[in-house]
């Protein structure tokens, strides 16, 4: 991990080296659920407290949006970091190219920092989610998207790509939050340098209201979110999240003046319940293609 952004008015968020050489400010907004007329304001704004990474997909159906709120910023292209993510109905390779090839478009950019496959699908394509992969390879190897990774991965599903000799990803974007560690997703991340990135990182405001995270905010004269963000981030995940409200965009950017101790991180992370405490559909089963 590297220090941090020296970009006039960024957040100091730390920067992560992608095992491809990218790096990836570990602090972004998302903007799933943000409805397409708001996306341009919501993601101006939030460029303007100063994030500098934004987490869309082609299935939030707000990338013009995107695109419009980016150049309002006054934000160079070039320090921004911007994702997207393939849709579920476009998994065969031709509609995955025509799909990515929109997306350039109404971004209005002529390459993404990442994209991703959103959902490997296991139960549709016929359980074929590589060559959709090839195709994602052939996006990196073109330079229109810098760098490329996957959402939703199963242990298994990574296993595939790893049997099929084909590239790693460099990111493995999951449900990830104190009431759900998704640990054996984790673990195989670690192992094989992948970057996790945790989505749903308060759980949609689920983990707010919990004892323990209010105990150690009180401790830290701290928000509930502002912990949880903080965890997320001593834990080395990339988080983004989402929010319409400026103040809150100003309150889950500002993580980078307090820590948590060990034993703070600890309570946290004993809140896990497994399974029973995802929020999201299970990935193995997931078929939503739209
Ligand atoms: P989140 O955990 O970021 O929670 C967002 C909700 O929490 C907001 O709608 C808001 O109501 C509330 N909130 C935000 N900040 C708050 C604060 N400071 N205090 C109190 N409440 C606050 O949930 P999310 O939007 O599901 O996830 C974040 C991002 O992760 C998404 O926008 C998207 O980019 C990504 N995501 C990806 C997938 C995937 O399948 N890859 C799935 C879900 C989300």
């Amino acid at each position: 991990m590297t220090d941090t952004t020296s970009q006039a008015g960024a957040l100091p968020a730390p920067r992560i080296r992608l095992h491809d050489g990218h790096e990836i400010p570990q602090l972004g907004v998302g903007v799933y659920q943000v409805p397409p007329p708001d996306t341009a304001e919501n993601v101006e704004t939030a460029l303007r407290i100063g994030y500098r990474h934004v987490d869309g997909a082609q299935m939030y159906e707000n990338e013009t949006g995107v695109g419009e709120g980016l150049r309002r910023s006054g934000v160079p292209r070039e320090d921004v970091f911007l994702t997207s993510k393939l849709a579920n109905g476009a998994h065969r390779p031709d509609d995955a190219r025509a799909a990515f090839d929109r997306t350039l478009e109404q971004l209005g950019t002529d390459h993404v920092d990442l994209f991703l496959v959103h959902w490997p699908l296991p139960t549709r394509y016929d359980g074929d989610f590589l060559s959709t992969w090839r195709v994602l390879e052939e996006l990196r190897d073109s330079g229109r998207a810098r760098s490329i990774g996957v959402s939703n991965f199963q242990v298994e599903h990574l296993e595939v790509l790893a049997r099929a000799g084909a590239s790693m990803p460099v990111v493995n974007q999951v449900e990830c939050h104190p009431y759900f560690l998704n640990d054996d997703v984790r673990s195989w991340c670690r192992e094989h340098d992948v970057v996790v990135e945790a989505w749903s990182p308060i759980a949609q405001g689920g983990v707010l209201d919990d004892p323990v995270v209010r105990d150690v905010a009180d401790a830290l004269g701290r928000t509930p979110a502002q912990v949880v963000l903080r965890w997320h981030l001593q834990s080395g995940h990339v988080v983004f999240p989402k929010s319409v409200t400026p103040s809150r965009l100003e309150e889950n950017g500002a993580l980078f003046d307090f820590e948590l101790d060990e034993s703070q991180m600890a309570r946290i992370s004993d809140l896990d319940k497994g399974e029973d405490g995802r929020t999201g559909p299970n990935p193995d089963d997931f078929d939503y293609v739209g």
